[in-house]
C-alpha cells in the first residue's frame, strides 16, 4: 500500500501543493535551499505511488554530474524503484548520449569529440587567423554559446551583433571559424560530435516519427531540476521529448543562473506559465538549509544586484535556529590563506564536524592545489571534484577509445572472454586491484571501477554478450552507477557545488579577478552579475558555518596586487549586531526588535516557529502564575494554528 504520509512527511503546505498537483505542468519558482529538489523527488514518488506513472516512465534531468548524482541519491533514499525499469535521473548530456546510442541511424558512425580546441585551432588556421591559447579558448566558448543558443554559422554575425557579443577577431571571423569547425568534424559518413552536438542530434533524431513514438512510449513524465540553466538547444530537445504532452515538472531559481556564458537562460523558467497557462505555479520562500545569518548575507548579496532578472525579488526567509555569524578573513598571501583555512577546518573537525560535512569552494579548479597540499600535510582526508561529466573524464574517454578499438578488431574471436579483454584494457589506465593512495589516483580508480562493475553485471545477465554491444551500453550505465563517495573535505569549484550543501563552507580566493573572474571584468554588467549569482550559489551551500576568505598577494612576491571582491562591499556579515532582521535583513527600528533580532513586520507565517516558541514560553510562565485553565485551551488552539501556518485562523482566534 502506498503510504501518503511518508511522501508528505517534512513538507510545508506549499511544497505539498507542488507534490500533489494533478498530472500536467508544474513549476516551482524558488530561492536556494527552499526545498525544490526535495519537492521534485517527492513528486516523483507521489506520481509513482499513486499509480499515475511507473518508475521506468520517468526521466528526470539536470545539468551537472554531481547534481544528477544528488537527485539519484535522494530518489534512492525514497525507495520507489519497485520491479522493472527504474527512474532515470541524468544530466541532459547523458540522456542525449543514451538516446543517440539507441536511435542512431545505420550507415553513419560517430564518436565523441572530447578535445575540441585542436579542431577549432585547425579551423582558425584555415581562415588565416593566428590564435593564442586565450583567444582559442574564447573562440571555442563563443561557438559553444552559439550552438547552445541555436545559432547557425551563417546567422552568427547578425545575432552576435544584436547580443553585443564581445569576441576576438570580430563577428565575421568567428562565423568563418565556426563554419570551418563544423565542417572539420565531418569526414564522409563518420562524424565527430562535441557535447553540444549530442543535444542537437538527439533532438534531430526524434524528428523521425518511429524514433519519436518509440521514445515517447518509453518516457511519459519529465522533471527538470535547476531549470534556470537550460539553453535554447536543450529546451528544443526537451520539447521533442514532450511532443504534444505536458506532463512536465520544472523547478528553478533565476538567481542561480550561472551558465549564461554557454547560452543558458532563465527565460523558459520565468515564461513557463505563459507557455502553460493551466500550470500549477508554486513559489517557495522559506529557506530550510541555512541559518538566518547565512540567509541574511545571501539576501544582501543578491539584493545588491544592479540588474535583477524580473521575477527574482523574493527574499529568502530563514527557518532554522540561529547560528554563528559568517566570518570574513583576510590573509597576506595565498599560502597563508590556505594554512588559515585548514587551521579552521581542523578546529571544526576537532569540535566534531565530520570532514565530509565541510567544503572548500573556489572559482577555478587551479585554486585547489594549495588547499590539497596543506590538507595533505595536516592529514585531513579530502576529495577533489571538477564540474566535468562522468563520461568526459580523461580516464573514461581513454578507456572508451581503447575499448572501441578492441571491439572493432577482427582478430578477436566473437565470443572471446569480454571481461578479460576489458580488464586488460583498464589495468594500465589505473584499475589496480588495490585501492591506490592519493585523491587523484583514487578518483580515477573509482570511475574505472564503476565501469568494470557494470561490465561484470552486464555479462552476468548475458554471458555471451559481444564486446561491441558491451561497449555501447557501457558509459551510460557506468555513469548511473558512479556515486562518488563523500568521506573527506570536498574541494570543488563554485559551478560544481550547485544543488549541494554542507555544514561548513569555506569560500576562498574572494578577490577581484577571481570572483568576479578577470574575464568578466570590463565585459559589461551582465558578465559581472553572472559572477555575483555564482557567489550567491556559493554562500547558499552552507548550512551553518560560512567562512569568506581572500589574500592580498601571490605567495613569494610580497607585493600587494589584489583586493577583496566587490561583492562584499557594503555587506553586513552580522546583521543581528548591526540592527538588521536576521530573517529578512530589514533595518530593526524598535528597541524590542533589536533585542529579538527580528523585525516583526515579516508576515506571521514567515516567523511561525519563532512565534510558536514565544507563545509556548508565555503560556508556561502564565500557567505557572495562574494555574492552567481557559488560557491553556485557548493557546493550544493558537499554537496549533500557528504550527499549521494558518494566519487567517490565528487572526480569527485572536479576535
Ligand atoms: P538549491 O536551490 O540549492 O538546489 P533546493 O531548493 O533544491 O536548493 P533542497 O536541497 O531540496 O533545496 O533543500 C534544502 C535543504 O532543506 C535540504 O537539506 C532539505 O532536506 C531541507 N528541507 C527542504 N524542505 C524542508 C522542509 N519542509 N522541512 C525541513 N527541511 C526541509
Ligand atoms: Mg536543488
Amino acid at each position: 500500500m502506498p503510504d501518503p504520509h511518508r511522501i508528505l512527511d517534512g513538507l510545508d503546505p506549499e511544497q505539498q501543493r507542488a507534490v500533489l498537483a494533478s498530472r500536467g505542468p508544474v513549476c516551482v519558482l524558488a530561492g536556494a535551499g527552499t526545498g525544490k529538489t526535495r519537492t521534485i523527488t517527492r513528486r516523483i514518488a507521489h506520481l509513482i505511488d499513486s499509480g499515475q506513472v511507473s518508475p521506468g516512465h520517468v526521466l528526470a534531468v539536470t545539468f551537472t554530474t554531481r547534481a544528477a548524482g544528488e537527485l539519484r541519491a535522494r530518489l534512492r533514499a525514497l525507495d520507489i524503484s519497485g520491479p522493472g525499469a527504474s527512474v532515470q535521473a541524468q544530466t541532459f548530456h547523458a540522456a542525449a548520449l543514451r538516446q543517440l546510442r539507441y536511435f542512431w541511424p545505420r550507415g553513419l558512425t560517430w564518436e565523441l569529440l572530447d578535445h575540441k580546441l585542436p579542431v577549432v585551432a585547425h579551423a582558425a588556421r584555415r581562415v588565416g587567423v593566428t590564435t593564442t591559447s586565450e583567444t582559442l579558448r574564447d573562440l571555442a566558448s563563443e561557438i559553444e554559446w552559439a550552438k547552445g543558443s541555436l545559432i547557425a554559422p551563417a546567422d552568427y554575425p547578425a545575432r552576435a551583433a544584436e547580443a553585443a557579443r564581445d569576441v576576438p577577431f570580430g563577428h565575421d571571423v568567428v562565423a568563418a571559424v565556426f563554419d570551418g569547425y563544423e565542417a572539420a568534424k565531418r569526414d564522409g559518413s563518420h562524424l565527430l560530435l562535441d557535447f553540444d552536438d549530442l543535444i542537437i542530434y538527439a533532438g534531430e533524431i526524434l524528428r523521425e516519427p518511429d524514433a519519436a513514438s518509440n521514445f515517447r512510449a518509453r518516457y511519459r513524465c519529465f522533471v527538470v531540476d535547476e531549470y534556470q540553466d537550460i539553453t535554447p538547444v536543450q529546451q528544443r530537445l526537451l520539447d521533442s521529448w514532450l511532443g504534444e504532452r505536458d506532463n512536465l515538472t520544472v523547478v528553478g531559481d533565476a538567481n542561480q543562473t550561472i551558465y549564461s556564458f554557454a547560452g543558458a537562460t532563465a527565460e523558459y523558467l520565468l515564461g513557463f506559465t505563459r507557455r502553460f497557462p493551466d500550470a500549477t505555479l508554486v513559489r517557495l520562500q522559506r529557506d530550510y538549509r541555512s541559518t538566518p545569518e547565512v540567509v541574511a548575507v545571501a539576501n544582501q548579496v543578491i539584493g545588491a544586484a544592479t540588474e535583477r532578472i524580473p521575477g527574482t525579488r523574493l527574499e529568502l526567509i530563514g527557518q532554522r535556529d540561529r547560528g554563528p555569524a559568517p566570518r570574513p578573513a583576510e590573509f597576506a598571501d595565498d599560502m597563508r590563506e590556505a594554512r588559515g583555512v585548514v587551521a579552521q577546518i581542523k578546529h571544526l573537525v576537532n569540535a566534531g564536524t565530520p570532514p565530509a560535512e565541510i567544503a572548500v569552494l573556489y572559482r577555478v579548479n587551479a585554486q585547489s592545489e594549495r588547499f590539497e597540499e596543506v590538507l595533505g600535510e595536516a592529514g585531513i582526508p579530502y576529495q577533489v571534484r571538477g564540474a566535468e561529466a562522468f563520461f568526459t573524464r580523461t580516464e573514461i574517454v581513454q578507456a572508451m577509445h581503447k575499448l572501441t578499438d578492441a571491439a572493432g578488431r577482427d582478430d578477436l574471436p566473437a565470443d572471446s572472454d569480454a571481461a578479460r579483454v576489458v580488464r586488460a584494457v583498464l589495468a594500465p589506465l589505473g584499475l589496480s586491484t588495490d585501492e591506490p593512495v592519493g585523491p587523484h589516483a583514487k578518483a580515477r580508480w573509482e570511475s574505472l571501477r564503476a565501469l568494470m562493475s557494470v561490465v561484470d553485471e552486464l555479462l552476468a545477465d548475458e554471458p555471451g554478450m559481444s564486446l561491441r554491444r558491451l561497449v555501447s551500453e557501457l558509459t551510460i550505465r557506468a555513469e548511473d552507477r558512479h556515486t562518488p563517495e563523500r568521506t573527506g573535505v570536498t574541494l570543488a569549484s563554485l559551478h560544481a557545488a550547485k544543488g549541494l550543501e554542507w555544514d561548513a563552507v569555506f569560500l576562498v580566493g574572494l578577490t577581484e579577478g577571481s570572483v568576479p573572474i578577470a574575464q568578466a571584468i570590463g565585459h559589461g554588467p551582465q558578465a559581472i552579475e553572472e559572477e555575483r549569482r555564482l557567489f550567491y550559489v556559493g554562500i547558499t551551500r552552507a548550512r551553518e558555518h560560512l567562512y569568506l576568505s581572500w589574500s592580498l598577494s601571490r605567495t613569494g612576491t610580497g607585493r600587494v596586487t589584489r583586493r577583496r571582491t566587490r561583492f562584499l562591499d557594503g555587506i553586513d556579515l552580522d546583521p543581528r549586531r548591526s540592527g538588521r532582521c536576521s530573517a529578512c535583513g530589514a533595518d530593526l527600528v524598535s528597541p524590542e526588535s533589536r533585542v529579538r533580532g527580528r523585525c516583526g513586520s515579516c508576515r506571521i507565517e514567515e516567523h511561525g516557529d519563532e512565534l510558536l516558541a514565544a507563545l509556548r514560553t508565555w503560556r508556561r510562565d502564565h500557567a505557572q502564575e495562574r494555574g492552567v485553565g481557559e488560557l491553556a485551551v485557548l493557546t493550544d488552539a493558537m499554537l496549533e494554528a500557528i504550527a499549521d501556518r494558518r494566519p487567517a485562523d490565528t487572526e480569527s482566534l485572536a479576535a
